[in-house]
C-alpha cells in the first residue's frame, strides 16, 4: 500500500474514531452494532426494528432506499419515501440511521436525513462519488468490492480522505471466490491486516458475507474475537418476508440473543460493549 498516504497507519496508537452522533462511535474501545433491514420497507417496520433494537442495545439502524439490485426488475427502494421514514426513527428513537448512497445526485438528500452514508460494494470503485463523499462533512461506511484486493480497498478509502473527509470506517462484507455454498468468503484475514495496515476503524458484515442466516452469529462473534471494531447486521420483524436479502436476515429476536452472546466475546478481547438497560419493574 505505497500510496495510500492518508489512511496508512504509523503507530500503533493511530486510530481514527468516526462519530455518528455525539453518543456512538466507531473506532474506541467499544464495540458499535448497526443493525436493520437490508430494505426500508414501511414506517410500521422500522419503528417495530427500532423499538426493539434499541432495548438489545444497538447504537445505529441501517435500512437501505436506494438498493443495488442484480436485476432491474426487483424492487429499487422506497427512495425519498424510505428516506423519510428513515429521518422520522432518527428523531422518535434517537438511533444515528445508516443508509446506502448510489450516486452523486442523491447525496444532498441524504445527508439531511442520514447519520452516514454506505458506499456499497458494487460502487467501491465508484471514483467519482468517492471524491463526492470526499467534500461533505458525513461519516462514511466504505463496503469492500466484490472482488476487490485490500490494496484497491484502501486505495478507495484514500480517494475520500484525500478530497477531505477523514471520517470513514471500512467493512469488509466477503468477495467472491469457486465456492458458492456461501455467498461470498468472509475474509477475517483481511480485517486483521487491515487493522494493522491503516488507523481507520474496521467493521465486519456477516449477513452479506454468508447469504445464510444461520452463519451470521458464529461469524459475528469470529469478527469480534479477531479485532473488528462493530458490526453491520440485517435482521427483520418477519425475516422471511423480506423484500430483499430474505435468506440472510435474523428475526428480532436472535438479533438481540446475538449482542448479548457478543458481550464475552468482546470482553476476552479487551473490548467493552454498551450494556443492556435494565428497567425497574
Ligand atoms: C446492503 O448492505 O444491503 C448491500 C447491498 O451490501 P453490499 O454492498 O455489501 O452488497
Ligand atoms: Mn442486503
Amino acid at each position: 500500500m505505497l500510496q495510500a498516504k492518508l489512511t496508512s497507519r504509523s503507530s500503533s496508537e493511530q486510530q481514527t474514531i468516526v462519530h455518528l452522533s455525539p453518543s456512538v462511535a466507531i473506532g474506541g474501545q467499544q464495540i458499535t452494532i448497526i443493525a436493520g433491514p437490508c430494505t426500508v420497507e414501511s414506517q410500521t417496520q422500522m419503528d417495530l426494528v427500532a423499538t426493539k433494537l434499541q432495548a438489545a442495545p444497538v447504537q445505529a439502524i441501517r435500512g437501505g432506499v436506494y438498493k443495488p439490485r442484480t436485476s432491474p426488475y426487483a424492487f429499487q427502494g422506497m427512495g425519498v419515501e424510505g428516506l423519510e421514514i428513515l429521518g422520522r426513527v432518527r428523531s422518535h428513537h434517537h438511533l444515528p440511521v445508516v443508509t446506502e448512497v448510489m450516486a452523486i445526485s442523491q447525496i444532498p438528500i441524504l445527508v439531511e436525513q442520514a447519520d452516514m452514508l454506505q458506499v456499497g460494494s458494487r460502487n467501491m470503485q465508484n471514483f467519482d462519488l468517492l471524491k463526492e463523499l470526499g467534500q461533505i462533512n458525513k461519516p462514511i461506511l466504505l463496503k469492500r468490492g466484490l472482488a476487490a484486493t485490500l490494496e484497491e480497498f484502501v486505495m478507495a478509502a484514500e480517494y475520500i480522505l484525500s478530497h477531505g473527509n477523514d471520517q470513514v470506517v471500512l467493512c469488509e462484507r466477503g468477495i467472491r471466490s469457486f465456492d458458492t455454498y456461501t455467498r461470498n468468503i468472509l475474509d477475517l484475514g483481511g480485517v486483521v491486516a487491515l487493522k494493522q495496515l491503516t488507523h481507520l476503524p474496521v467493521i465486519v458484515d456477516p449477513s452479506h458475507a454468508t447469504g445464510k442466516r444461520e452463519l451470521v452469529a458464529p461469524l459475528a462473534k469470529a469478527a469480534i474475537a479477531c479485532g473488528a471494531d462493530g458490526l453491520i447486521i440485517e435482521c427483520h420483524p418477519v425475516p422471511e418476508e423480506s423484500v430483499s436479502d430474505a435468506r440472510q436476515a435474523l428475526s428480532l429476536e436472535d438479533m438481540i440473543k446475538l449482542v448479548h452472546e457478543l458481550q464475552p466475546v468482546a470482553a476476552a478481547v479487551g473490548r467493552t460493549m454498551v450494556q443492556r438497560q435494565l428497567v425497574a419493574a
